[in-house]
């Protein structure tokens, strides 16, 4: 969701785009860019409805891929030493060329990017007449503020415009007034400064940032001037601030596509290595408890997991596996229990699940937790991301890069983690510690199982027979309840199909008016102690001309279509067959003409509320 990209230095312009497309992963709907000259080929650029240019400054924006964006820049070749990009995920105001960012000033004098939310943009609005704003986006007001509120210093009049601010930002700023440097100011959105010897930099990630000598990620409240060679930062009274250099920090590699038509299903491929990979680099009992020690362990009485989307689903099944060990646990969907009230427990373990590590809605449920004084645990994908600093202790899923907007092998991987660490826990109370070496065992095992060339032509089968469908609805029960959750959101992500996941014994109770012969049910039966219940509600559906597409490992055949699973120890079976829920899903959304690895409206990495 949003990135951006500044860049002071040759070339920048170049430098900005590639640093944008860098950052494409995390989903966007325009693109734009801004730069301090105006050196233009004219003729194409006057009357040009992308390009809007100023004395010294210029801003071309294009809505839609950043290569309509490219196309532009191609066609007039500008040069700049400066310049500032954004690819923008909409919350407000639709997906055009006025609303796409950089927004500029009234004088032309200030050029700004922002991601995140201004939430009272509308009373700040009210300072001007409304004639003066030429989007309807929460963002533009600040370049307006900030040429209201010049004091001689950019510095510290983005400074006194930020502290107007409700909401979160992460801003990137260029003026002609001080026409060396990119300042940036960030609350609640993730920011990256950094420099080289001949070149400074801002970037909305750490991985996405192209520099040798500085990076560092900006905390909350935190201010920095960006120019050539050098990154000064400073706090919310403009103290200068010292910030850990993060330069030489282990940066993910993005991977590239290879032989593959879509990351997706790349990813869906890397499964077994990034199950493997996750669970090698916590093997022992050791690496446990380096993230929790025993006498932690020892003391914690409920689990509280809080997640959204994807990494919630991860969470349904942590749940499962804590109960399992009798250790109370609770779910939470993280933008929810934000305002929910809250009884805090004695003892609690809060587990927040973010692949980014930077989903705005976890972080902040994050921070109600240490408000009141819970332990907080991260499980993420990406190192040095947000949410390792604001949480007490961080595991890491090894997954690697994921840049499908749907995620798979990440979540299979946070999944491997939650029976992992409900195993360490029980190993731990129980005092026996081969119990946890037996479960690293079998995790590796199970990761071994998925194989994937075999299962994809029935995959792709089930894709055909659906892919029309207007609604589908997915049922099962406990365990197999939770896999219909996570694979009814991966359909709906890249199909666009109407999809429901049911408990199978609540059908009954309202949704099974809505089955007719036209629709199609997946049923799930992994688990053999609600074999029989899950068969009955089948039979309701049947009876109302249902199709029923069955996955399941025990041998049945009465399903319009069946899938049969390997079979491995019961509770390890959502892990093998979400595998088929996602292959269906990608041909699916392949056979509609979708791009599943850019779905309409979804973003990677969601930084706002
Ligand atoms: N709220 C801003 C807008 O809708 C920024 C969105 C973003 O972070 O991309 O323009």
């Amino acid at each position: 969701m949003c990135g951006i990209y500044g860049y002071i230095g040759r070339n920048s312009i170049n430098e900005v785009m590639g640093g944008l497309k860098r950052l494409e992963y995390r989903g966007y709907d325009s693109a734009g860019i801004a730069f301090i000259g105006d050196n233009l080929d004219c003729e194409y650029a006057d009357n040009n409805e992308h390009i809007k240019r100023f004395k010294n400054l210029t801003v071309i924006k294009s809505e839609g891929q950043m290569s309509c964006l490219e196309e532009v820049i191609n066609k007039c070749l500008p040069i700049g030493d400066i310049a500032i990009g954004h690819t923008r995920w909409a919350t407000h105001g639709k997906p055009s060329v006025a609303n796409a960012h950089p927004h500029i000033s009234k004088n032309g004098k200030w050029v700004i990017v922002h991601n995140g939310i201004i939430e009272n943009f509308e009373e700040l609005k009210k300072q001007f007449s409304p004639k003066r704003f030429v989007s309807d986006t929460d963002s533009e007001v600040v370049a307006h503020l900030l040429e209201k509120y010049y004091d001689g210093s950019a510095l510290s009049t983005l400074n006194k415009v930020c502290r107007m601010i409700k909401g979160s930002f992460a801003l990137a700023v260029l003026t002609t007034y001080e026409k060396d440097k990119i300042l940036v100011a960030k609350y609640g959105s993730p920011v990256v400064v950094g420099c080289d010897e001949e070149a400074g930099v801002v970037c909305s990630d750490l991985n996405s940032i192209k520099v040798g000598k500085c990076a560092f990620i900006l905390e909350d409240n935190q201010f920095a001037v960006v120019e050539k060679g050098n990154v000064s930062v400073y706090d919310e009274n403009l103290k200068p601030k010292k910030l850990k250099n993060m330069a030489d920090c282990h940066r993910e590699e993005r991977g590239n596509l290879g032989n593959y038509s879509h990351f997706m299903l790349k990813e869906i491929d890397e499964i077994p290595r990034a199950i493997t990979r996750t669970i090698e680099q916590y093997n022992s009992y050791e690496k446990m408890r380096t993230v929790l020690p025993l006498n932690v362990v020892r003391k914690i009485k409920k689990i509280l997991i809080i997640g959204c989307g994807t990494a919630y689903h991860a969470g349904l099944i942590g749940k499962r596996l804590f109960e399992e060990i009798g250790i109370k646990s609770e779910v939470e969907i993280a933008s929810e229990f934000r305002y929910n009230t809250f009884i805090p427990e004695k003892n609690t373990l809060a587990i927040f699940v973010s692949q980014s590590g930077e989903t705005a809605d976890t972080i902040k449920a994050l921070s109600k937790c240490k408000e009141n004084n819970l332990l907080t645990l991260a499980m993420t994908n990406v190192k040095n991301s947000s949410i390792c600093f604001v949480a007490d202790r961080v595991i890491y899923t090894s997954a690697g890069a994921e840049i499908g907007v749907a995620s798979t092998k990440a979540y299979n991987s946070q999944v491997a983690l939650f029976y992992l660490i409900s195993s360490y826990f029980k190993s731990v109370l129980d005092d026996n510690a081969k119990d946890f070496d037996r479960e690293v065992v079998k995790l590796l095992d199970v990761a071994k199982v998925i194989s994937h060339n075999k299962i994809k032509p029935i995959c792709q089968k089930v894709a055909d027979e659906i892919y029309q469908s207007k609604s589908i609805y997915m049922i099962g029960r406990g365990l197999d309840y939770d896999l219909a959750r996570e694979a009814s959101l991966k359909l709906k992500e890249i199909s666009y199909i109407h999809c429901e996941a049911y408990p199978a014994g609540e059908l009954k109770h309202g949704t099974i008016s809505l089955i007719d012969d036209k629709t199609f049910v997946f049923s799930f039966i992994t688990q053999k102690m609600v074999k029989d219940k899950t068969q009955s509600s089948e039979k309701e559906i049947s009876a109302r001309g249902g199709k029923i597409i069955k996955l399941t490992q025990f041998e049945e055949n009465n399903a319009f279509m069946q899938l049969s699973l390997p079979e491995v120890e019961e509770k390890y079976m959502p892990l093998i067959a979400v595998v088929y829920m996602q292959l269906i899903s990608y041909y699916t959304s392949v056979r509609l003409g979708n791009n599943p690895d850019k779905p309409r409206s979804l973003a990677k990495s969601v930084t706002v509320e």
